[in-house]
């Protein structure tokens, strides 16, 4: 398969061509809301807020007895 791909913005839900020589850690820009968009994964391709940290790790650890 070709190396195709949709980037849906995680922003807004637009859909939207991804350029075809991306790569990750690539920046673009989602052309419907402009928020910035990082690549982490270029086939099939992913991307994530850029910038945004994630951060899940929030343990509640009281259950940790
Ligand atoms: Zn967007």
């Amino acid at each position: 398969m070709a190396m195709s791909g949709k980037i849906r913005c995680p922003w807004c839900e637009k859909i939207f061509d991804s350029p075809a020589n991306r790569k990750d850690k690539d920046t673009i820009e989602c052309p419907s809301c402009f928020t910035k968009l990082e690549i982490t994964q270029a086939s099939p391709v992913q991307v994530k807020i850029a910038g945004e940290v994630d951060d899940y790790m929030h343990e509640e650890y009281d259950d940790w007895k």
